[in-house]
């Protein structure tokens, strides 16, 4: 059991790509990968813009930049405890073992939970809502700006197609990001309010983080003084403490994911590629993220764990501080190489306390990464570039944040930190654009696909054409259940347009 893959997992580590193929000419293993998050070309150039002109350079050469790349990098045949780790063990963490039940049972005989309400009793539906505005748009989700008609709150509605997620065979990065979302509860990460689904989509009601994105700022600043990136790290060490003490990797950490409340408070948001483990001992083998934060036992497919944050992390610090990645390149495959390889470089202008910490965090052997010891996040927070600062007031809230995000006059519903391309688009509950996209990248990896039979390497365990078939609502039994396959969701059938 603990040596086999998940399904989901099993379908990645089959799938082919570019990135597979340089992954495993890195690693000398046999990972495969293939890309997840495609952010939409908007997004894309804004990240571009976001380098430009910051005056810094990665590993020596300066490039036109581009946007962060998506993988999925797999070792086929093992996912749970690692060899010679512990066996799996009973944790007493409630929260935990329920997600390990319902996120990863994903068993369809069982009943549907009741209550579409996180926090609350009241059974919520989409007419409960009224649209306000486009905040933005991931690989399967767009999300708007809501009002809720009863209460006049704002909320912020991720809506996801149910099938570009069957036709990506994202069913248990969804469920996992619905179960731990809604089981979790920090200042610092993003609050699920409800969850529920009609027939043809998925609705999760996040509290409305008006900041927008940490890299919406960074973009327009170029880097932050250190100052600030203390308090954002350090409210981030917090948000990823709490998670790992329930046994989550949260395995996304970048500034796209880092999300700002009106005061300017960090919340963390997206736990699509979030792994529960099963105890502390435990590893993940396959690891879906963006190439600039992966850690280097990601690259070399040696099995992951918690520590994979914590390089994310010192990742995200260098960026904050001298406005790029510490091992960018255009190129994927040198900046994976200088992952596993190159010196650290940081501008001269860092500080010897951040410079210190940055190291700490971007330590190649993940036993000896800062974070990683039987202290686990104290030996980061006593680290000298904190110093003085009182962690437990920064718990409460109580440490100003480094900058307020939104006007003070600005009204609650206010999306200037959002991208107008977004907010211009017309505010409706429609996914057809989503499963657009991911036609589109299907026809993609089916020609790729007829292009490997043409040169007779192995055919994806899952073709693209019977992708394609799922998302026009043909094949598999199991779309006709899909309150029980998305079990976590009230189903609340949706009535009028
Ligand atoms: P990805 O393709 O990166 O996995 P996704 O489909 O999971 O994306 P999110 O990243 O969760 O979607 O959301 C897309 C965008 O919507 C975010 O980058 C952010 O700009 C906006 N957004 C998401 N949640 C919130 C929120 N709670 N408040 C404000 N904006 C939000």
């Amino acid at each position: 059991m603990g040596n086999q893959p998940s399904s989901s997992e099993a379908r990645h580590s089959r799938s082919s790509g570019e990135l597979a193929r340089i992954q495993r000419k890195l690693a000398g293993q046999s990972a495969r990968s293939a890309p997840r998050k495609p952010k939409t070309s908007s997004h894309e150039s804004l990240r571009d813009q976001a380098y430009r002109g910051t005056g810094l350079e990665a590993g020596g050469t300066r490039k036109p930049l581009e946007a962060p790349t998506p993988v999925v990098i797999s070792q086929p045949g093992a996912t749970g405890t690692a060899a010679g780790g512990k066996p799996r063990a009973e944790r007493p963490c409630c929260a935990a073992r329920d997600l390990s039940q319902a996120a990863y049972g994903l068993n369809a005989s069982s009943p549907p939970q009741k209550s579409s309400m996180i926090f609350g009793q009241a059974r919520v539906t989409r007419e409960d809502f009224m649209p306000l505005k486009t905040l933005g748009r991931g690989s399967f989700a767009k999300v708007l700006l809501v009002r809720k008609r009863d209460t006049g709150e704002l909320f912020a509605m991720k809506i996801l197609s149910k099938k570009a997620i069957m036709a990506r065979n994202q069913i248990e990065h969804t469920m996992a990001e619905r179960l731990i979302l809604g089981n979790v509860q920090h200042p610092y990460i993003v609050a699920l309010r409800y969850a529920f689904q009609t027939e043809d989509q998925l609705y999760l009601v996040l509290d409305y983080c008006s900041g927008g994105e940490l890299f919406f700022h960074l973009k327009r600043e170029g880097r932050f003084p250190e100052s600030t990136v203390r308090v954002y790290i350090a409210e981030i060490t917090l948000a990823l403490e709490y998670l790992h003490a329930r046994n989550i990797i949260y395995r996304d950490l970048k500034p796209e994911n880092v999300l700002l409340d009106r005061e300017g408070h960090v919340l963390l948001a997206d736990f699509g590629l979030s792994k529960l483990l099963q105890d502390n001992q435990d590893k993940a083998m396959t690891y879906v993220g963006t190439v600039e934060y992966l850690a280097p036992e990601v690259i070399t497919a040696q099995g992951h764990s918690f520590a994979v944050d914590w390089w994310a992390m010192g990742t995200l610090m260098a960026e904050l501080i001298s406005g790029l990645p510490p091992f960018y390149s255009t190129n994927v495959n040198l900046m994976m190489e200088r992952i596993l390889k190159a010196e650290l470089r940081l501008p001269e202008y860092v500080s010897p306390e951040a410079r210190s910490l940055i190291a700490g965090l971007l330590t190649r052997d993940p036993s000896k990464r800062l974070g990683s010891g039987a202290n686990g996040a104290a030996a980061i927070k006593r680290h000298p570039f904190f110093s003085g600062l009182d962690w437990d007031a920064l718990m409460q809230r109580k440490i100003p944040a480094p900058f307020q995000p939104v006007r003070s006059d600005a009204p609650l519903d206010s999306t200037e930190n959002f991208d107008t391309s977004f907010t211009d688009e017309a505010p409706t509950f429609d996914t057809s654009a989503e499963e657009e996209r991911v036609r589109a990248k299907l026809l993609q990896k089916a020609a790729h696909e007829r292009m490997q039979a043409t040169a007779s390497l192995p055919p994806a365990n899952r073709s693209a054409t019977d992708a394609l078939n799922v998302l026009d609502g043909n094949l598999i039994p199991w779309t006709k259940t899909p309150g029980k396959v998305f079990e976590g969701f009230t189903y609340v059938p949706h009535h009028g347009t």
